[in-house]
Parts: C-alpha cells; sequence; structure tokens
C-alpha cells in the first residue's frame, strides 16, 4: 500500500461488533474475564486498550516498522528508551535537539550515571570521534530544531551498526511522510505525536516504532512497567488526524517553501534556515533522504538586534506565537525563551542558537495570507 492509502487504512479494522468504520474510543480500565486468565487479549488499560492498539498499528505501518509503541507524550517515549541503559553507558546525542530531549537526558539520566556526549552531527567524523567502548546509542535528530541541520541517517546508522550500538532517530520534524529512518538503517523511530502526526494541536503523545521483537518487548514492558500511556480519547484523536497526514504534509511543504523563498529575499531578513533553500548546507543530502523539506522555517533579522525580533513576534497576527508545531494553524515560536530555555545560553551559543531567532511552524492556510502576515510584522 502507498503512504495516503495506508494513513488512512492501516490499523483500522471496522468494529467487530457493530461495523463502525471509526475505531471506537474504549473508555475502559479494564476487562471482564470469563474465568481467572480467560479474556480476549485485553485486562487493563495501562497494559492494553483496543483504540491504543489501532493507532499503534497504524503508526507501524506509516514508518514501515513492525511494532509501534505508544506512551503519554514524546518526552515519556524517550524516557522509555533511555531506560534501556544502565549506570556507565554512553550515549551520542546531536547538539542541535529539542530542549526537553537535552533536560531529560542532564538532568534526569545523567544524575542516574548515564554519560551524554553532544555532538554536531551534520559534520562528518563528530560521530565516530565521540564514539568510545561505552557507547551504546547514538541519538539523532534531522532536520534539527530549530536550526533544520540535516543529519545523515543511513550514514549514521551504518556506523552504529557497524559497532553494535543503537540508534534513534527523532522523526518529528519530518513525519514519516518526508522521511522514514527504519529505511536507512536505524533501529528506532521517535515521534513527538503531539506535532504533525496529531496534527491539530489538540493531544501531547509519544510512539517508538521499530523491527525488532526483543527490543520491543523490552519497551512495552517499560510502557506498561512505568505507566506513561496515552489514554483512549487521545489515541481516537491522533487516528482521526493521522488519515489527512499526507495532505497537511503535502501543504506545509508548499507553503514552507514559498515562505522561506519570500523571507530570503527581504532585505530586512538575514539568515533564512530552510533545507529547501539551495544555499542551505544540507540541501543536497535533505534532497536524498527526504521526499520534500518540511514545514518548518527559522530566520534571523539583518543586523540580530534582540528587540527588532520580539517586534515582529508580537506584530504576527495570522501566525499565532507560541511553543510547539506541526498544527494545521500557523505558529511562530521564540526558541531561545520558549522551546530551548532549559539548554544552558553559552551551549546554545556554542550550537549557533541566537536569541533573535525566529522559529516559524508554517501552516496549511492560504500562503498568500502568511506572506502578508509576515510582510507587515518585520514592516
Ligand atoms: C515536541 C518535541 C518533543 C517532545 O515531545 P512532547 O510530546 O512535547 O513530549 C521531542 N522532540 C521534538 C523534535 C519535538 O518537537
Amino acid at each position: 500500500m502507498r503512504f495516503g492509502t495506508k494513513a488512512i487504512h492501516a490499523g483500522v479494522e471496522p468494529d467487530p461488533t457493530t461495523g463502525a468504520i471509526m475505531t471506537p474510543i474504549y473508555q475502559t480500565s479494564t476487562y471482564v474475564q470469563e474465568s481467572p486468565g480467560k479474556h480476549k487479549g485485553y485486562e487493563y488499560s495501562r497494559t492494553h486498550n483496543p483504540t491504543r492498539t489501532a493507532l499503534q498499528k497504524a503508526l507501524a505501518a506509516l514508518e514501515n516498522g513492525k511494532h509501534g509503541i505508544c506512551y503519554a507524550s514524546g518526552l515519556a517515549a524517550t524516557d522509555a528508551v533511555l531506560k534501556l541503559f544502565r549506570p556507565g553507558d554512553e550515549i551520542i546525542a546531536t547538539n542541535d535537539l529539542y530542549g526537553g530531549t537535552y533536560r531529560i537526558m542532564k538532568r534526569i539520566f545523567e544524575p542516574f550515571g548515564l554519560v551524554f556526549r553532544f555532538v554536531d552531527m551534520s559534520q562528518a567524523g563528530t560521530v565516530e570521534a565521540a564514539i568510545t567502548d561505552q557507547t551504546r546509542m547514538i541519538w539523532i535528530e534531522t532536520p534539527t530544531n530549530p536550526l533544520l541541520k540535516i543529519i545523515d541517517v543511513a550514514a549514521v546508522a551504518a556506523l552504529a551498526r557497524a559497532r553494535g550500538i543503537m540508534s534513534v532517530v527523532d522523526n518529528t520534524f519530518a513525519s514519516p511522510y518526508l522521511q522514514t529512518p527504519l529505511d536507512l538503517g536505524a533501529d528506532v523511530v521517535m515521534h513527538s505525536v503531539t506535532k504533525y502526526l496529531g496534527g491539530h494541536s489538540d493531544t501531547v503523545m509519544g510512539a517508538l516504532v521499530l523491527n525488532d521483537d526483543e527490543l520491543a518487548q523490552q519497551l512495552a514492558f517499560i510502557q506498561n512497567a512505568s505507566g506513561a500511556v496515552p489514554g483512549p480519547q487521545d489515541c481516537f484523536l491522533v487516528l482521526r488526524g493521522l488519515k489527512t497526514l499526507h495532505l497537511r504534509m503535502q501543504r506545509h511543504c508548499e507553503n514552507a517553501v514559498r515562505v522561506a523563498h519570500w523571507l530570503h529575499e527581504h532585505p530586512k531578513v538575514g539568515r533564512v534556515y530552510y533545507p529547501g533553500l539551495p544555499s542551505h548546507p544540507g540541501h543536497e543530502l535533505a534532497a536524498r533522504q527526504m521526499r520534500a523539506f518540511g514545514g518548518m522555517v527559522s530566520f534571523e533579522l539583518r543586523g540580530d538586534v534582540y528587540e527588532e525580533a520580539v517586534r515582529v513576534m508580537e506584530n504576527l497576527q495570522v501566525f499565532s506565537l507560541g511553543e510547539s508545531l506541526g498544527g494545521v494553524e500557523s505558529l511562530c515560536t521564540h526558541p531561545a525563551s520558549m522551546t530551548h530555555a532549559s539548554i544552558p545560553a553559552a551551549e546554545r551559543a556554542q550550537a549557533g542558537l541566537k536569541d533573535t531567532l525566529i522559529r516559524l511552524s508554517v501552516g496549511v492556510e492560504d500562503v498568500e495570507d502568511l506572506i502578508e502576515d509576515l510582510a507587515q510584522a518585520i514592516g
């Protein structure tokens, strides 16, 4: 099946009792057993829930993986992955990444003895140089947040595989419509389902997709044993969101290309970060690795005056100022004070994240309205 057909049909079957075409919201905590231990495969909703099962199958199909496992948030999914490791184990992560991922690594798991090394994975050779005998996992995020650098997933995953190291890709920014990391050799795909997969800014959820049966069993064990599971209502909302993933992504990408080119030519705009621009250092790799260039665009104003960046963010009308991304509506974020405030200023600066950077999640509105809004806001 092709992507759009899978987005609509994968994992979903008419309800066996009524024929309902939409998977019901099984709002139940427990399931009645015929006799002790004799049941229909469902015992307690932390362990299994039919609405969640349908969603997990759909997500696995979209990422071309065998197993999908959903968690209460993207960070709960990341938390489950990190719980696979033990004191002394080393993890290499990209240095431009979601602020909360950095925070859970440094503030939650480092005190338990895990060792993290952050490197610029968009530069060849940095990962190999950081590998030691203790390296157990490589955490990739591409395109990176918020600088939209592109990391060569196939190259890093091959390097990891050759040394018996697990590779994980945070695929939140691309979504499986644009890239399927398992096909590029990665072991696990992680999603903040909250973003493009849900797509309507109404749910917080995370997911992991993978092929390895044993690893899937371990991660499902953590899902149940630690208990960070999404509720059935949220699973229903994401199942509904997935049905238009291909249509939304197509429009996000078309609109973002137009916005990026318009910003690039504006005299008051300095640097524009968008992998679809030929001037972007990762453009050729992105063209090879992704099916289009995504809906996220970051930029700085010429002169880098903080107050001017703030004025633009305050002036925007169609773009709403707020955290998050990937919803149908356009959003504008100030990473330094919002999504990336948990990364110390010195490390932000080292990674190239300026306090004047503005990040846009380009929505699926009429692009002319988005460009007119940016035009009035930049002035
Ligand atoms: C939002 C986000 C996360 C965290 O997901 P939550 O659902 O907010 O917990 C992780 N990675 C990226 C790239 C994100 O944008």
